[in-house]
Formats: structure tokens, sequence, C-alpha cells
């Protein structure tokens, strides 16, 4: 089975790739724990469709389950949805040594990670991610928690999984927008660390539309070990983890200002075609190798234009993001195909050029 090992100062754990690993789960889980109860955190969408499944699998392998359903969704990220899953699991007698598995989305993996950082002061977390998204992103590195009602995820913690467990299979019943969020994340892992793997990532995107799971395997696991490094090299977010924001410095900026109404993955498609923009007027990327960028984009059915938001409130909006650094919008550009680079002194003009080009 394909697999990745993250190697990092507080843990080393590893992050398998297999279609049908949720039926297995329940041995992959023996293997590292011993506890004789296990914790599952779910949400509505997830619970209905693979809950069962996961259920079965920690039973068979002798686990008695405890499980927790979210509300699914992003509105529903927050503290208070918390309380009933610590009460769940407290008075079920769940022990310090008692694993929690995070079964969903990012959503799911970020708040079920932060009860597990929180709960008894810190039980392990295994990440089942079934998004795309949370497949290549969100389950990686350890960054857990909730939003508050001034900003996203400003309430969390760092807590590493013991394991990741990725089944391909879970995706064939995510909506295909939701794929196409997480091909967002994946379009710029290429852009921002493997120019080779860019080039032929148009007929990968095909066939993961199509569904076709060797692709989706090989796709995930690439993107996995991308992540996976990247998180090893800055494991608290101080320096070269902030690559991975390419194209969300204009993305959080339209979609806070769309009000949402632009996915995260759009948001960060037309992010990153403005971030390619600006990267080609300052002279690092030929006009041929943007245009590469918006194709690849577009194949994703990611939106490339047609932006129909005040351009103003969209710069207004960017000086507020959290990645602004002494008074200076930071943004994440190309150097070239694959390589990212940081810049602050990017002009307001051309923030705003590169936005205009979006309309
Ligand atoms: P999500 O968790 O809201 O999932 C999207 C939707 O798909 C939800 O309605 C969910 O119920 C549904 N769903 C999930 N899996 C499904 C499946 N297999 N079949 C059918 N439906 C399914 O959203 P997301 O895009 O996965 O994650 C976004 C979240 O991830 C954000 O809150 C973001 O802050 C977080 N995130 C965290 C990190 C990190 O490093 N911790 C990184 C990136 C994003």
């Amino acid at each position: 089975m394909p697999s990745v090992t993250v190697k990092l100062p507080a843990a080393t754990y590893t992050i398998s790739i297999e279609p049908g690993l949720l039926v297995r789960a329940g041995g992959e889980l023996r293997r590292l724990s011993s506890s004789a109860k296990a914790g599952i955190v779910s949400d509505s969408h997830v619970g209905e469709l693979h809950l069962r499944t996961l259920e079965d699998s920690l039973q068979s392998a002798g686990f008695e389950t405890v499980s927790a359903t979210l509300p699914a969704g992003e509105r529903h990220k927050n503290l208070s949805m918390l309380m009933p899953v610590y009460d769940r699991f407290l008075s079920a007698g769940l022990e310090r040594s008692t694993p929690i598995v995070a079964l969903g989305g990012g959503v799911v993996g970020d708040m079920a990670g932060f009860v597990a950082a929180t709960i008894l002061r810190g039980v392990p977390v295994v990440q089942m991610p079934t998004t795309l998204l949370a497949m290549v992103d969100a389950a990686i590195g350890g960054k857990t928690g909730v939003d508050h009602p001034m900003g996203k995820n400003l309430i969390g913690a760092f807590h590493q999984p013991i394991a990741v467990l990725i089944d391909p299979r879970t995706l064939s019943t995510l909506p295909v927008a939701e794929l196409q969020n997480g091909l967002a994340e994946c379009i710029k892992h290429d852009l921002i660390r493997d120019g080779n793997a860019f080039a032929q990532l148009d007929h990968k995107i095909e066939r993961a539309l199509r569904l076709d799971m060797e692709t989706l395997s090989d796709l995930i696991a690439h993107n996995v070990a991308i992540k996976a490094r990247i998180v090893e090299a800055d494991p608290f977010e101080k320096a070269e983890r902030a690559h991975l924001n390419f194209g969300h410095t204009f993305g959080h900026a339209i979609e806070s200002e769309s009000r949402f109404s632009y996915s995260h993955g759009q948001s960060v498609a037309l992010g990153m075609c403005a971030a390619a923009f600006v990267s080609g007027k300052l002279g690092y990327i030929t006009s041929v190798e943007r245009a590469q960028i918006v194709s690849t984009i577009r194949k994703a059915g990611l939106p490339t234009g047609g932006l129909k938001l005040d351009i103003e409130k969209v710069c207004r909006a960017m000086a507020f993001d959290k990645k602004i650094k002494q008074g200076r919008i930071r943004v994440i550009l190309l150097e070239k195909l694959g390589q990212a680079t940081i810049r602050d002194d990017v002009p307001d003009t051309l923030i705003r050029e590169a936005l205009e080009t979006l309309k």
C-alpha cells in the first residue's frame, strides 16, 4: 500500500493510501493502539454514508466504539458545537490512551483534532479524511481548531495524528464541486514544488474527475508527499510552510468579500490566477506559463475569471488578512513553475491590477 512517513521532532507517523482502507481501518488502528475503546467524530453527511463501515471495522478489531456526529459544514465549526462531543466522550469513559478517529472532511478533521488535543489534556487522533482537500492538505500537519466570529481557525492547537488513513474510494460519494476544491490544492502543490508534475497534471485531472481510483490514489500520494515535506521543514508554520498560501492571500479576500458564495477552492483558483499574473509582471514566469496555469485551473472546472466583486473592497479585505506583515500585504509568488517565493513589497497598484484581470 502506498504510504508516506512524516518525521517531526514531536512525532513520526505514516500516511497510508489505499482504496478499501475504510473496511480495514480497525486492523490498522489495532496495530497502533491496545485501547479497549475508540472514539469517532464524523459529520451528518459523512456519518450517513461511511460511519457504519468504520464502526463495524473497529468493532471487528475489538474496539468498543463511541461515535459523535457534528452538523456538516463550516458554519458549525465553532466551540459551542464541541461541548456535546466532549460530553459524549467523557460520559462514555474515554481515557488518555483512547484514540479518536476523525472521519470526514477538513472541518471534521480540524474539530476532532482539537477535541483530541484538549480532552483529558490530549488523546491520540487518527485522521481519516474523506474529501480530496482533507486528504492532500488538512489531515496532514497537525493544525487543529475551530472558527471564532472574528475569523477562521482563530482557536486551535497543533496536535499531530498518530496515523492518517486515506481511502480514495470514499471520494466516490463526494459532490463534484468538493472534488474540484481539492484539485485547486493539488494544482497549488505542483506550482509551488514540482514543475515537472505540473506539466503532467491536465490529464490526471481529467481522470480524477472521472473517479479513476488508480489516478486518484497516485494523485493523493504525490500531494501528500509534497505537503509532508513542507510540514517537516517547518512544523510550526514559521517560514516555508507559508508557501502553501500560494493563491490564498487573494483567495481569502475573495472568499470573505463574496460572503462565501465562492467556495474556498474557487477562491483559491482565482487567487492563483491573480498571483500568477503578478509573478509574470515581476518577470518571474512567462506569459505562456501563466496561460498554462490558467488553462489547468479551468480544466479542473474551477473559475479563472468572471469575478463580480468590488475590487476596492477585495483590496481592503486583503489588507486585513492575517498574512499582513508589518503593514504590508504578503503574497506568495512563483519564481518559476514548481518554485515559490514570499514577497511583501508588491505595489498596491499591481495587486489591484491583478484583481482587475479576474473580472
Ligand atoms: P468540509 O469538511 O466542510 O467537507 C465538505 C462537504 O463535503 C461537507 O458537507 C461534508 O459533509 C461533505 N463530505 C465530506 N466527505 C464526504 C464524502 N466522502 N462523501 C460525501 N460528502 C462528503 O470541507 P473541506 O473542504 O474538506 O475542509 C475545509 C476545512 O478544512 C476548512 O474548515 C479549513 O479551515 C480546513 N483546513 C484545514 C487545514 C489544516 O491544515 N488543518 C488545511 C486546509 C483546510
